[in-house]
């Protein structure tokens, strides 16, 4: 059963947040589905209770830009940015730094990081009362319109997440729009900020290439498909069965045997904790001296063995 929380819940709110449940707040965009970023596990719920197919990058939302800006490398576009529209429906890709504490899983992996400062009170009071990165995609299940109510939200979510507060209904009804800083600026989602906006203080923001109406419809039915996504060096062997000494070994369940390396995904053949140490797993692996290949047990398909076989697929594709 649900919660029904209101403002003056802040603090249960963010009691649940930070004891890695999920909790459905507003922001001024759509109503978002919060967890702690730097919970894995918790992280690894949001993709569970939106029955999401794949893992994609979550937005990560923090009380102010100087919060925001101690976990990535903001440079003075970023600056001019946040100070021009932040708190606001504006959403910078930027680089991780060195030692940020979000977790991996909430970054799909990736070098870089989404941020945002949301122009809600409710949304600021949440996260200040946290006192901690929010990652937070839209509050439906996948594929679902994104909520601008909390009814909205319980019409999908009801007896999958742990609470929602109910603030009304969102001001802007559209989401944030996504700007890449890693690089050249590039738009990479119209949203409440207008690209003429950003332009006025940055100049000229790339756009991506036009794309073709299959390829629309693709990246329709299923957001973050067409992004590129995090990949081991090393090549990637699906389904071992058997491992060989100059393997790292992605293990789920008890290990095979003679491997180089072990990374544990789940001794319990839990897929939450699996999912939840995925990337931290390919990573530590693919860091890892005199390992020519990386070998991975199989992973049931049951719930988000679904999204953790799909990344493991893309990372084991010939490239
Ligand atoms: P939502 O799930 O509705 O909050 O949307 C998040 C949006 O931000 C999606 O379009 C993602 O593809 C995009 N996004 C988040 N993180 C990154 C990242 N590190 N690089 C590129 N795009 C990102
Ligand atoms: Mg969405």
């Amino acid at each position: 059963m649900t919660e029904r929380l209101g403002p003056a819940d802040i603090a249960r709110a963010a009691t649940l947040l930070r004891a890695g449940e999920l909790v459905g707040f507003p922001t001024e965009t759509v109503y978002g589905l919060g967890a702690d970023a730097r919970n894995g596990r918790a992280v690894a719920g949001v993709f569970e209770a939106k029955g999401r197919p794949h893992f994609n990058p979550l937005i990560c939302h923090f009380a102010s830009a100087e919060a925001a800006f101690a976990q990535v490398e903001a440079d003075d576009r970023a600056r001019a940015l946040a100070a021009a529209f932040w708190p606001g429906p504006l959403t910078l890709v930027l680089p991780r730094r060195d030692g940020c504490e979000v977790d991996l899983l909430a970054g799909a992996g990736l070098d870089t990081l989404a941020v945002r400062v949301p122009a809600h009170p409710v949304a600021l009071a949440l996260i200040a009362a946290m006192d901690g990165p929010v990652a937070a995609p839209s509050a439906n299940r996948s594929g679902g319109v994104s909520p601008t109510t909390a009814a909205h939200v319980l019409a999908g979510l009801d007896g999958r997440i742990a609470a929602v507060i109910d603030g009304g209904a969102c001001p802007v009804g559209v989401e944030s729009t996504v700007l890449d800083l890693s690089g050249g600026a590039v738009l990479l989602r119209h949203g409440g900020v207008t690209v003429e906006a950003i332009e006025a203080v940055i100049g000229r923001v790339g756009r991506p290439l036009p794309i073709t109406a299959a390829e629309a419809s693709c990246s329709l039915r299923s957001p973050g498909m067409m992004l590129s996504h995090y990949a081991p060096g090393l090549p990637v062997r699906l389904g071992a069965v058997e491992v060989s000494a100059d393997e790292g070994l992605l293990a789920f369940g008890a290990p095979l045997a003679g491997a180089g390396a072990v990374f544990q995904l789940s001794e319990a053949s839990d897929v939450r904790e699996a999912a939840a140490r995925l990337f931290a797993g390919l990573r530590a692996l693919d860091a890892m001296p005199g390992l020519t290949g990386i070998a991975v047990m199989p992973v049931p398909e049951a719930g988000l063995g679904a999204a953790i076989n799909d990344r493991l697929t893309r990372a084991a594709a010939p490239r």
